[in-house]
């Protein structure tokens, strides 16, 4: 259960995301479930809004199609791919409390439990995945059949993609590059879960899985358009250095073209949606920290005020690993005729992936910590919330000057208008105005609408700008058009 001690441990951030209602611990009044969080109303709106301009960049920018996977899959598929046996993470448990935690950067076997100071064991490798059954038990059965009712929930999105190629590559007429989408949740039964959002149990991903003739990985059709993009990269081994993504790619940084614009675009979305760059770095993998199936990967960091550079997103050359294992595994025909430019005969090539992987929930807990603002305003603090409009949970707020029934009605008939025009408005009518305006700031509303006597008379109404704090009075037939316009 979260208690008044417990926000403040979690700081600022997370304080203000339960109280506002973006996010609360899920189970509460059961005594809550350590990993999991719930998102309230304007946390929906938010996460939403994140993906809507996620699925924008990549589904209509990208053209990339977008499907929709089961997240229960059989063993088959977990024992194709590897997660069976390689989905694990080294944990230690503490011979007193027997508190398991996960071995990382911060904790490793020579230090004492976080919880009880006891002394920690090593306790091997834990596989990640959440087991189920799938349909009833039916006694004794052949090996063959406890495969198909072994499931498990899916650690990531991906494999609901690769496992659906052949009819994917077929939808595609047989044409290679073909960029597949999917925007889900995922599962991981991570062994120390905390730092809210950060490290969860059930979380959202979006990922893309680029398929690629492997002759083609250095010959990205769009490569022109990002190549002086300069990034800050931190590479496996080495110093940190700053390049433009040519650079890094004909250095050999970057693997090749393909995996430096996938690179590039997730900095680019990044910031589209209001995260700033100079809290963004690229930091490629260490071999030793590479995933099974990796040929390189960078992670996209963001550099929190609390827990200082976070991964919010990978970036993986997967080459053809996951079609060639379930290939194998399957005995389906992984592979495409195609032809590259120049070269007439066609050949039987099983693609190379290259995927970027977000993580929703990091992503969504960024945007809060960079988009809050502790502001003085003449003798008075607030707290604002500084976010693009198009991602602000709630675009307008209309306000009654005074609690009067003629006042009240006129704003609720604004609010109503506003709607009507796909302007996602609230009514607020209680506590003082500074309180309202206060309450919008930190909720990140770009903009409060006054109702006075005025307005009954001129059908005009006061709007006031969040950032600036700027009051301008506009027709209310003219309000949509100003929010469009900022
Ligand atoms: P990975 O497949 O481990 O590279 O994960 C891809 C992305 O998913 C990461 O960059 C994170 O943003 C996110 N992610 C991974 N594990 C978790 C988790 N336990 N909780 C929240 N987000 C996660």
């Amino acid at each position: 259960m979260a208690s008044a001690k417990e926000d403040r441990k979690e700081g600022e951030v997370v304080e203000l995301a339960r109280r506002r209602g973006f996010l609360w611990p899920a189970f509460e009044i059961y005594g809550g479930a350590a990993g999991f969080y719930d998102y309230g109303p304007l946390g929906a709106l938010l996460k939403r809004h994140i993906e809507t301009e996620w699925r924008r960049f990549y589904g209509i920018g990208e053209g990339f199609y977008e499907i929709e996977a089961t997240t229960i899959a059989p063993k088959d598929v977990f024992e194709a791919s590897g997660h069976l046996k390689s989905f694990a993470d080294l944990a230690v448990v503490c011979k007193s409390c027997k508190s398991f935690f996960r071995v990382d950067d911060e904790l490793n076997i020579n230090k004492k439990c976080p919880g009880c100071g006891g002394e920690l064991v090593e306790a091997g490798e834990l596989n990640l995945m959440f087991q189920t059954r799938i349909g009833v038990s039916k006694g004794e059965s052949t090996e063959r059949d406890q495969n198909k009712s072994e499931g498990y929930l899916r650690p990531e999105t991906a494999q609901g993609i690769f496992i659906n190629f052949q009819r994917l590559i077929r939808f595609n007429r047989d044409k290679l590059p073909l960029g597949i989408i999917q925007v889900g949740k995922a599962y991981r039964n991570e062994i120390s879960p905390r730092k809210s959002l950060i490290r969860l149990r059930e979380f959202t991903m979006a990922e893309a899985e680029v398929f690629v003739d492997p002759r083609e990985k250095n010959r990205h059709p769009k490569f022109e358009t990002v190549k002086d993009r300069v990034m800050k990269l931190v590479p496996g081994e080495g110093a940190e250095v700053e390049k433009s993504l040519e650079e890094a790619v004909s250095s050999g940084l970057i693997a090749n073209e393909y995996l430096g614009y996938h690179v590039v675009k997730v900095g680019e979305f990044l910031e589209r949606i209001g995260i700033p760059k100079d809290r963004l770095q690229f930091r490629q993998h260490r071999k030793d920290e590479m995933a099974h199936y990796a040929r390189d990967c960078w992670d996209i960091e963001f550099l929190s005020d609390r827990y200082g550079w976070m991964e919010i997103v990978g970036v993986a050359d997967r080459g053809d690993y996951d079609l060639s294992v379930h290939a194998a595994f399957s005995k389906a025909d992984m592979s495409v005729r195609t032809e590259v430019e120049g070269d007439a005969a066609a050949e039987k090539v099983v693609p190379h992936v290259i995927e970027p992987s977000f993580g929703i929930d990091r992503i969504f807990y960024a945007l809060l910590e960079s988009s809050l603002y502790n502001e003085q305003v003449g003798k008075e603090k607030r707290k604002v919330l500084r976010f693009k409009s198009e991602i602000a949970p709630i675009k307008a707020a209309v306000f009654p000057l005074l609690n009067r029934d003629v006042l009240k009605g006129k704003a609720k008939e604004v609010v109503q208008i506003l709607r009507d025009e796909s302007v996602f408005a609230e009514y607020d009518g209680s506590g003082s105005i500074g309180r309202r305006y206060r309450r919008q700031d930190e909720i990140g509303t770009p903009y409060c609408i006054t109702i006075d006597y005025e307005t009954l008379e001129d059908g005009a109404v006061t709007i006031r700008e969040r950032d600036t704090m700027k009051q301008v009075r506009v027709p209310v037939a003219d309000i949509k058009g100003f929010i469009a316009e900022k």
